[in-house]
């Protein structure tokens, strides 16, 4: 496990519905998302940082704004998707279901794409749930 950490807290707003769900996650709905990102490191670069904090909020939240902000996140199979592309409503498509899990591993990867080394990625759908994606 590395020596050193930072962890840097972004939020952004996202709707989204579930395809195959039993509950009232079928039905589109909006979510106050809260992201954290972890950047960890065994050494300090010649600041003393692990990365600065400004570094990691411009290269997580740029993605994040142009990409997930006031977006559908949405299964590219999902039946709304014609509808909402019809009204020019903005869109993030995934190949999986947009659960917590698979947004977290989209903007995980999205993060490693741009060269920022994330060590780990939560995101927290609700006050009292967060879902958890890691890469060793
Ligand atoms: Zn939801």
């Amino acid at each position: 496990m590395p020596r050193y950490q930072v962890t840097k807290l972004i939020d952004f707003c996202y709707g989204h519905r579930l395809l195959e769900h039993k509950g009232k996650c079928r039905y589109l709905h909006g979510h106050n998302g809260l992201l954290e990102v972890d950047i960890a490191a065994d050494a300090l670069n010649d600041q003393g940082m692990v990365l600065d904090f400004g570094d990691v909020r411009d290269a997580v939240k740029s993605w994040v704004d142009a990409n997930l902000d006031h977006r559908m996140l949405l299964c590219r199979r999902d039946p709304t998707v014609p509808l909402l592309q019809g009204l020019g409503e903005p869109m993030y498509l995934m190949d999986e279901n947009p659960t917590a899990e698979n947004v977290a591993k989209h903007i995980f990867q999205a993060v490693r794409k741009q060269g920022v080394k994330v060590s780990e990625i939560r995101l927290w759908e609700t006050p009292n749930s967060y879902a958890v994606y890691r890469e060793p």
